[in-house]
């Protein structure tokens, strides 16, 4: 799953973005309001990560611009403790959900699993479908319910596949999701990802859908 934080403070935006990484999410980093709004323009992130004081274009602002765009990603404010002004008009202005500096990343973690989990329209907490299991939480992924080990970018792309089921995901959504705007990464990446985790998994878990991308189909039998 792929995140956008958008902070200016060096310190506080690093351990977020080293501290999210080891959860196995994709988090792309900005630091001010301006090149924030240009990359929502642009490109589709699963949650959004937003400071409220920023450089050149506030976080209120920014929540403000994207919502009346039609813009739905869920949004989780930081806020510094004593404000609760600027909480209560984040939420207003279309957020999600607050965190008040300064926070544990394990909560923010959990904050963050809720809210996909709802804009996803799931109750459950654990992502499962036919006889694979992932959980979000634990990092853990089980196939006929042994453990299976997956790589970060594994289980990342499966997450995304799974909160996904009965849609093609094209390669592009599919490349953003698990790189974000990291470069150096191999043109037949994700190819080696679908074939490892077909591997581990089972061979027709994920579908090739040709000139597309790929998909977990979900069976006319399921519902
Ligand atoms: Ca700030």
């Amino acid at each position: 799953m792929r995140l956008l934080l958008v902070e200016d403070d060096e310190l506080l935006g690093d351990g977020i973005r080293i501290g999210l990484s080891q959860m196995n999410y994709t988090v792309d980093w900005l630091k001010d309001g301006q090149s924030a709004l240009v990359a929502l323009r642009t490109e589709h992130f699963d949650l959004i990560i937003l400071d409220l004081g920023l450089p050149k274009m506030s976080g209120i602002d920014i929540l403000e611009t994207i919502r009346s765009q039609g813009n739905t990603t869920p949004v989780i404010i930081l806020t510094a403790r004593e404000t609760i002004e600027d909480r209560i008009l984040g939420l207003d202005k279309g957020a999600d959900d607050y965190l008040a500096k300064p926070f544990d990343l394990e909560e923010l973690s959990a904050r963050i699993r809720a809210l996909i989990r709802r804009s996803a329209g799931r109750a459950d907490t654990l992502l499962s479908y036919k006889n694979v299991t992932l959980d979000p939480a634990a990092h853990v992924v089980t196939l006929d319910d042994k453990a299976v080990q997956l790589p970060r970018r594994e289980f990342d792309l499966l997450h995304k596949l799974l909160e996904n089921v009965g849609q093609v995901l094209s390669r592009e959504v599919l490349m953003q999701s698990i790189y974000g705007w990291e470069v150096d990464v191999d043109s037949n990446a994700l190819e080696v990802h679908i074939h490892n985790l077909r591997k581990k998994l089972n061979a027709d878990y994920i579908k090739t859908i040709r000139g597309v991308g790929y998909m977990i189909i979900k069976s006319e039998t399921d519902e």
